[in-house]
């Protein structure tokens, strides 16, 4: 929806949700654009990122990071055009990589801002997924804490989406690893396989899900990256490995629980599994852990996605209006690649 020049539209979170959100926790409201002081940019968002670690930022439950306080705009990276400049540093025009939030303009005085190069430039929402944070997060994963080994089994959960589908990629350029994906549906499985390249994707709603994620594994798992946790995860324990290992990047199936799983003997066989397998399990939060190395992973996938080795997709929503929508969706599997919004 086109609006005045003039207004700067935000969303902020208005209510925390219990279990699944609705778009009642969230309220769209309209404020003059500000102006910066000396020293600072105005920023107007072009791309705003949808991630899942948002749905634990609405709930106020002590986590890594603090959560949006009621009344406050929602958290998100973004990529802005630079539109009015008083900082040295940056010249109207400039395209960086920020965290504006849900939000049409945003003010800057330069901390967490990094303007895009000029591959990135290109086409820069890429530097909300394949080039940013969530094929960072692929990366380090994969290869700190998942050490794949050439003729390995890897399975990779939410394979379409962002992570998952790097995470695969990245696999088979380096190991030649046999990758096995888990997506939500047969178009998404379809490709993973045709366009990614996995050796083979299970629709984890088949009602013989667990049969046929075993048929693809004849040789067992070795590197499970774990972002989804529920029925996958179960799945997927008795194949594992002995000497496994597991990167725990999320648990999106849990992100809306109100309490604990049924039945304590789950975790009993959790780690009765780790134990008698001697697997490794490791949990990392991607800027925590391995922002020292984002330099590093950059360079990497830049010269893949030119080299044309890495295929992405993007699942681009229009309007700043639609994000709560397209967040909840998200939460159910709806997305179909990395979830973007466009907002101008
Ligand atoms: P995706 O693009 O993969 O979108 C989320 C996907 O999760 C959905 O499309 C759906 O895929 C899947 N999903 C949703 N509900 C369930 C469910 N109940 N059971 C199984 N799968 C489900 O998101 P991202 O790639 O951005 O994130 C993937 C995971 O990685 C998340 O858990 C996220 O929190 C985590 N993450 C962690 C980081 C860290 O630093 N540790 C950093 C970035 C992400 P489908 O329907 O195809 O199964």
């Amino acid at each position: 929806m086109p609006h005045s020049k003039s207004v700067n539209r935000r969303i902020i979170l208005s209510s925390r949700p219990v279990g699944v959100p609705t778009i009642d926790s969230f309220m769209l409201e309209n404020f003059s654009v500000p102006a910066p002081s000396d020293g600072q940019v105005l920023l107007r968002t072009l791309y705003l990122s949808l991630d899942p670690y948002m749905r634990g930022r609405m709930s106020d439950v002590s986590s890594y990071a603090e959560p949006v306080a009621i009344g406050e705009v929602m958290v998100g990276g973004t990529v802005s055009r630079v539109e009015v400049s008083r900082h040295e540093d940056y010249h109207s025009g400039d395209l960086v990589l920020g965290y504006s939030g849900w939000q049409d303009y945003a003010i800057s005085d330069g901390t967490n801002l990094t303007k895009l190069d000029d591959q990135a430039a290109l086409h820069p929402s890429l530097a909300l997924g394949v080039l940013g944070m969530p094929g960072f997060t692929a990366y380090m994963g994969l290869l700190d804490i998942g050490r794949p080994k050439a003729g390995e089994t890897i399975v990779v959960a939410a394979a379409s989406g962002a992570v998952g589908s790097m995470v695969g990629q990245i696999a088979k350029i380096l190991k030649g690893c046999r990758v096995v994906g888990i997506a939500g549906g047969a178009s998404k499985c379809q490709f993973v396989v045709e366009v990614l390249g996995f050796d083979a994707c299970i629709n984890r709603h088949s009602d013989d899900f667990p049969q046929q994620l075993a048929i693809a594994c004849p040789k067992g798992i070795d590197v499970y990256f774990e972002s989804v946790g529920g029925a996958v995860f179960e799945a997927v324990l008795p194949l594992l490995n002995v000497h496994a290992r597991i990167p725990l990047c999320g648990q999106i199936a849990h992100y809306n629980d109100t309490g604990l799983p049924q039945g304590p003997d789950r975790l009993a066989l959790l780690t009765r599994t780790i134990l008698t397998k001697r697997i490794k399990m490791q949990g990392f939060i991607i800027y925590d852990d391995y922002g020292h190395r984002y330099g590093e992973f950059y360079q990497q996938m830049s010269a893949w996605l030119s080299e044309g080795r890495i295929k992405y997709r993007e699942d681009i929503v229009d309007g700043l209006e639609n994000a709560p929508e397209a967040f909840i969706g998200m939460l159910e599997g709806k997305n179909f690649g990395k979830l973007i919004i466009r907002i101008a």
